[in-house]
Order: structure tokens, then C-alpha cells, then sequence
């Protein structure tokens, strides 16, 4: 199984030698005395300072991705896969979860720069919509500029699109972003108005009820007191995920019995959580206010 998580410390290594191995066959292409920049790159630093990812299949490490957060779009700075995993979609996941970030964070655009004599990737960049902005050189590096633009969340919630108004919803539920909150609520009629009639489909739980809560979250957080007010309200708060976002530190863990339990804080307020973790068809969490 193909999963993607955030770099740990101990996972420097293993990063380290992608980039080597990924990166090494472009050395003979390269000017004199020019190396690929990910080759001498200090991964322990962009694990420990930047928001670095790895890909893990059947619990290996096979590829990683390194985030830098600009004012106005997310830089994709670094990029690698293990060529011994190449062809099984790590590669695809990897630039996915960029533009899940950027919209995570509410950016706008991706941004990437690649060597100009790595043709390969600049194809395969363009092929996910990445657009070239410009050339120019970057002390001894030839370096090809490129930008995806994001559509924005309004623009998926009126798209009359399914799968579009879909994401755009859980978006919104997993955004902290109040500024973006505040932009859906002026345009929320217009939304509701364009999402009514639209079929949005789903299994036990209809995405229906996402968009729904969507709209409640949209209508309502500036009432609450903290955004785990959230948690309570909705079984698809994954601890792990929120974990893994910086949103909560699990305290306590034991999926040993059924149903699995956790005890989490919230990053922002410490107020603390009993989370049951049970199943129907599909993962499920209850998270309940702890007493003691
Ligand atoms: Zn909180």
C-alpha cells in the first residue's frame, strides 16, 4: 500500500539515498562541475525547517517531498523517487499532495524550478498542468521556472462539478484558513443556489452531508472557541491525519482492542480529547471532550 506521511528525523537517511540514486544520472548531462542541487542538499535540515514528506509502499520509504512555505504560493522545492519504485504512481501522489498542501494552506500556486537539462521532468510537469514562467540562472544552475495555478475553492463550489464540490468540501473542513472561511460565507448563498440540484453521490455516508457540515463550519466558526471545536461533530477526524497536520499531539494510543482509543491535545488550546476509533464500512472517530 502506497501512504505518504511527514518526515521524521530518522528518516533522513533513507531520503538522502533517493536523492542520490534519483538525481546521480543526471550528473553526466550537467556542465563541469555542476551537480544536481537535491545531490548535496542537507536533508536532516529540510526534515527539521521545512515541510518534508515521504512516500512509503509496503512500509518502505520510496520517495519524498519537500514544501517551503512563501507568502503567496507553496514551493515545491524537491522532489525524488527511489528509481527502483518508479511506474507505481509515487511520483503522482507525491505532486498531489503538494497541491493538497498549497490549498491546505490556502496558496494560491505551486511554484517549481527544475535544471534545464532534466528534460524529463520538465515534460512530465507540464503534463500535470505546471506552466513554464521562465529561464534564468541561479549562480551556476540553469534553472526552468514553472507555476500551477489552483483553482480557487469558490470557483469548485459553483463549478456544478461533483467531484469538484466534493473536495472543495472537505477542504473546507480540514482549512484553519479564516480568511478563506470568511470569503465562503459572503458567497455561501450563491453556493447553496448552485450545489442544490447537483447529484453528489457517495456510499453509507452521503457527500451530502460532508458539503452540509461544510456549510455549518462555513456559517459558524467564528463562534468557536477553538477549531477542535470541530472534532466532536464529525467522525471523519482522522488522529493521525490531524496529528500529522501539527493539529493535535496523540497522548495515548492502543488500536490493539476494538474499539481502538486514543487520547489527543489540541495544538492550539490543549484542551484534550478520548477519541473511539471503530468501524462500519469505512474508519470512524468519535472524539468526546476528556473529563478527567
Ligand atoms: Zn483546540
Amino acid at each position: 500500500m502506497l501512504e505518504t506521511r511527514r518526515a521524521q528525523a530518522d528518516d533522513a537517511p533513507a531520503v538522502t539515498a533517493i536523492a542520490t540514486a534519483a538525481y546521480s544520472g543526471y550528473l553526466a548531462r550537467m556542465p563541469e562541475g555542476v551537480r544536481p542541487a537535491p545531490l548535496d542538499a542537507d536533508y536532516a535540515a529540510a526534515i527539521a525547517h521545512d515541510e518534508t514528506w515521504v512516500a512509503e509502499l509496503d512500509g518502505r520509504v520510496v520517495g519524498y517531498l519537500v514544501l517551503v512555505a512563501a507568502p503567496d504560493h507553496l514551493l515545491l522545492e524537491n522532489v525524488a523517487v527511489d528509481p527502483g519504485a518508479q511506474g507505481r504512481g509515487v511520483g503522482r501522489e507525491l505532486l498531489d499532495l503538494a497541491e493538497t498542501r498549497a490549498r491546505d494552506l490556502g496558496m494560491p500556486e505551486v511554484r517549481l524550478f527544475t535544471h534545464a537539462t532534466m528534460v524529463e521532468n520538465q515534460r512530465l510537469y507540464e503534463r500535470r498542468g505546471y506552466v513554464e514562467t521562465g529561464r534564468r540562472r541561479d549562480d551556476e544552475f540553469d534553472r526552468v521556472f514553472y507555476v500551477k495555478q489552483l483553482p480557487g475553492v469558490v470557483d469548485d463550489l459553483l463549478s456544478r462539478d461533483a467531484v469538484r464540490i466534493w473536495q472543495a468540501a472537505w477542504h473546507v473542513i480540514r482549512s484553519r484558513d479564516a480568511q478563506l472561511l470568511d470569503a465562503l460565507r459572503d458567497a455561501l448563498p450563491e453556493i447553496r443556489g448552485a450545489t442544490a440540484d447537483v447529484e453528489l453521490g457517495g456510499g453509507i455516508r452521503p457527500n451530502r452531508e460532508a458539503l452540509e457540515h461544510a456549510f455549518g463550519k462555513i456559517e459558524g466558526f467564528r463562534a468557536w472557541a477553538c477549531w477542535c471545536d470541530d472534532y466532536p461533530r464529525l467522525l471523519q477526524h482522522d488522529p493521525s491525519r490531524e496529528e500529522s497536520l501539527g493539529h493535535v499531539v496523540i497522548l495515548h494510543r492502543d488500536v490493539s482492542g476494538w474499539p481502538g482509543e486514543y487520547r489527543c491535545e489540541c495544538r492550539v488550546c490543549g484542551r484534550r480529547f478520548d477519541v473511539e476509533e471503530g468501524e462500519h464500512h469505512a474508519l470512524w472517530w468519535r472524539w468526546r471532550v476528556s473529563r478527567s
